[in-house]
């Protein structure tokens, strides 16, 4: 059987053991995204030389010595491209590594290539992309989630062994619940941002899709902690966050918040969720309804801070420094406004006009001051839960993966897609995504565990728990065995 099917841990031992080279390991990959790849298109480019070149030299005694990663296309890997999946950023080449990179390296990982997304990471569906739409490895007429929809897509169809993505409001969770693949969003601060093209600064965290909870724990491990190029970024060394894998979580309170379970989830949805709430019960856990009374504002918020944040953010994109520059233009403002009308989409462009609109003098108390203000409530809101328990959970998404040009006619229903993924960003807590059932139509559900600020290990260890004593994660989806 290739190794393609195999998770991190498991190849650690195995590569340690010389079961198997990192030559051969990164060859088997090649194989398998060379028989599946051109039905699902998770990347964006390869670079099978570099990894080959790199698999030779690798040190398998490094903590990922030999282990092949695919990296979201907007984060700075040097000497390669990073388009973002937009054609503003044709032809740039990045000139530095991401810190999450340099770690990863250090680790000894081996980059395989780079992961389609939602252009500039705007979206939930990977169809806002320059370069085509990825589909999900459970039914190829369906979306892999988004934005970070090739990473979650390339791990759940065994082309990559783990990913890294980002999260701004539920990029790496929503992604990994539609694939059926494991997503952590860290907490605010907690990963380096050095290198990841911002999208909404405040609100946007790099973090890992893998296919085990396990795997995450480690790859977290790896790419958090500490960085003097990332003032947010915590001042300390990450702990290890494998420690409290396996303890059990009898005694611990979870907390169901009431308002994630009105109108609009799909009934296999929270069917799938009633039976994780009892898994968990099952496990030892109590179980308690809460209430976070200020959700029903999130996606408004959301949408003007994240919005006002990109319009700054994406100003540097005028064609003078990174990328694609219209041609022929006859002076500085026509060559800025040709440049960003041809080489941005639609749904970039009118978050920049939404963003520029709430930050513009007049309007700017009425929305994005307002807007600044529902966040703390939204934070507190969470606060006084973890009053009353450790960790929260809910459905990660309100609806299993839906269809290819389902939604993209209609820009809120994308936006709602988000709804129980974003108040955690706006909050800057961390939770996790695992795999919590399958539809009848076979396609993944996931149960999203938050936990407060810097308890990556609760949601880790409440995460493991569900795993450990289900068998959701090990199924495959049928693309052939290859
Ligand atoms: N889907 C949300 C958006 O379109 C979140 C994206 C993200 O987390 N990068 O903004």
């Amino acid at each position: 059987m290739s190794f393609a099917f195999s998770t991190i841990q498991e190849l650690r031992k195995q590569l340690l053991a010389k079961e198997v080279h990192p030559k051969e390991l990164v060859e088997s990959l090649l194989d398998r995204i060379s028989s599946v790849d051109s039905r699902i298109k998770a990347y964006n480019y390869l670079h099978p030389e570099r990894a080959l070149e790199a698999a030779e030299k690798a040190d398998v005694s490094l903590p990922l010595g030999g282990v092949p990663i695919a990296v979201k296309d907007l984060i700075s890997v040097r000497g390669e491209p990073c388009t973002c999946s937009s054609r503003l950023l044709e032809g740039y080449i990045a000139p530095y590594d991401a810190t999450v990179i340099e770690r990863l390296r250090g680790a000894g990982a081996i980059l395989l290539g780079r992961t389609n997304m939602d252009e500039f990471a705007m979206g939930s569906s990977t169809e806002n992309s320059a370069w085509g739409v990825t589909r999900n490895p459970w039914d190829l007429s369906r979306v892999p989630g988004g934005s970070s929809g090739g990473s979650a897509a390339a791990v759940a169809a065994h082309e990559a062994i783990a990913a890294l993505g980002s999260d701004t409001g539920g990029s790496i969770r929503q992604p990994a619940a539609f694939c059926g693949c494991v997503g952590l969003k860290p907490t605010y601060g907690r990963v380096s941002r050095y290198g990841l093209t911002a999208f909404a600064s405040s609100l946007d965290q790099i973090g890992p899709l893998t296919k085990t909870v396990a795997d995450a724990a480690l790859l977290l491990e790896i790419i958090a902690g500490e960085d003097s190029r990332d003032n947010t970024c915590e001042p300390e060394p990450a702990p290890s966050f494998s420690a409290k894998l396996g303890e059990e979580i009898r005694g611990m309170t979870l907390g169901v918040p009431k308002e994630y379970f009105v109108s609009g989830i799909d009934p296999e949805v929270e069917a799938a969720m009633q039976k994780a709430i009892a898994h968990l019960e099952g496990l030892g856990a109590t179980l308690r309804e809460i209430s976070l009374p200020h959700t029903s504002y999130s996606i408004a918020t959301y949408y003007l801070v994240a919005t006002a944040e990109a319009s700054a953010n994406l100003a540097r994109f005028d064609g003078m420094r990174y990328g694609r520059r219209a041609p022929g233009c006859d002076d500085l403002l026509e060559t800025y406004g040709r440049t960003r009308d041809e080489g941005f989409g639609r749904e970039v462009k009118r978050r920049i006009l939404l963003g520029t609109y709430s930050l513009s003098s007049g309007y700017y108390d009425a929305y994005y001051l307002r807007a600044q203000k529902v966040r703390m409530r939204i934070r507190e809101d969470f606060l006084t839960a973890f009053r009353d328990c450790q960790a929260i959970v809910t459905p990660t998404s309100p609806m299993p993966a839906f269809r290819l040009g389902e939604r993209t006619e209609d820009p809120l229903q994308m936006y709602l897609a988000d709804i129980f993924t974003i108040a955690v960003n706006l909050a800057g807590l961390c939770a996790i995504s695992v795999p919590c059932g399958f539809t009848q139509s076979g396609l993944p559900i996931g149960l999203q565990i938050i936990g407060p600020m810097w308890k990556e290990e609760t949601v880790l260890q409440v995460g493991y728990a569900y795993e450990q004593s289900t068998n959701w994660h090990t199924r495959r989806p049928s693309l052939g065995q290859g």
